[in-house]
């Protein structure tokens, strides 16, 4: 036997990890729409086609668009609203729970003036916007511009969002570079709220999406 040489290295023994609690996937369902973690997508009608949500709630925040959301969503709104503030971050929110009929005359509008395929990049068909679950905002700066523009991420609102919005439950929806998977062009301006937990989780990951997470099929088109 041969004894080790007293200048040779010891591997120390690694120092076991503590477990990480495993994420428990199954806490909320993607399917029901009142579920806070409904995944409504291009393939993911939301169900029933003209859902509308209870306990909707109007903020007295800055607004292009009436700021209608779900009431979990409206307080975590309020809360995130406040703590860019402090930050000397204005956010406004340019358009937040749409009705069926409401995405009707969007979308249609949108169709309108591009053509269908590039209407669909852009906006949902009616029944399948995110923005009929009252879990969604398209928020705004109240100076930089960009609204509703790429360019959005890089106004000091959307770098706070960025780096912040998690905190507060939300969810960048649309990330850059998986419009294959969300069928939506980079939507740096869309948050989608889904509570504390997930948006933690979430967040771990930079740029994932709700279908890459939970292992869905991509929706980049409709299926007809
Ligand atoms: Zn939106």
């Amino acid at each position: 036997m041969q004894m080790p040489l007293a200048t040779e290295a010891i591997t120390p023994v690694p120092i076991p990890a503590p477990t990480v609690a495993s994420f428990d996937m199954t806490m909320h369902s993607i399917d029901d729409a009142d579920s806070l973690w409904v995944v409504a997508d291009k393939r993911r009608r939301i169900q029933p086609k003209k859902y509308v949500p209870s306990g909707l709630r109007t903020l007295d925040v800055p607004h292009t668009y009436e700021p209608t959301l779900r009431d979990d969503a409206a307080k975590a709104y309020l809360k995130m609203f406040r703590a860019a503030k402090a930050d000397g971050i204005n956010l406004v929110v340019q358009s937040a729970y749409r009705s069926y009929s409401t995405q009707v005359s969007v979308y249609n509008g949108w169709v309108a003036s591009l053509g269908r395929k590039a209407a669909d990049l852009q906006s949902a068909r009616p029944g399948y916007s995110e923005h009929q679950t009252g879990l969604s905002v398209d928020i705004a700066s109240a100076t930089a511009g960009c609204t509703i523009q790429a360019c959005f991420s890089r106004t000091p609102e959307g770098k706070w969002l960025t780096k912040n919005a998690w905190r507060f439950g939300w969810h960048l929806r649309y990330p850059n570079g998986k419009t294959s998977i969300t069928g939506y062009k980079f939507e740096p301006w869309h948050w989608r709220y889904v509570g504390n937990d997930l948006a933690a989780e979430l967040n771990r990951t930079p740029q994932i999406t709700m279908e890459e997470f939970f292992g869905l099929p991509a929706a980049p088109d409709y299926a007809r």
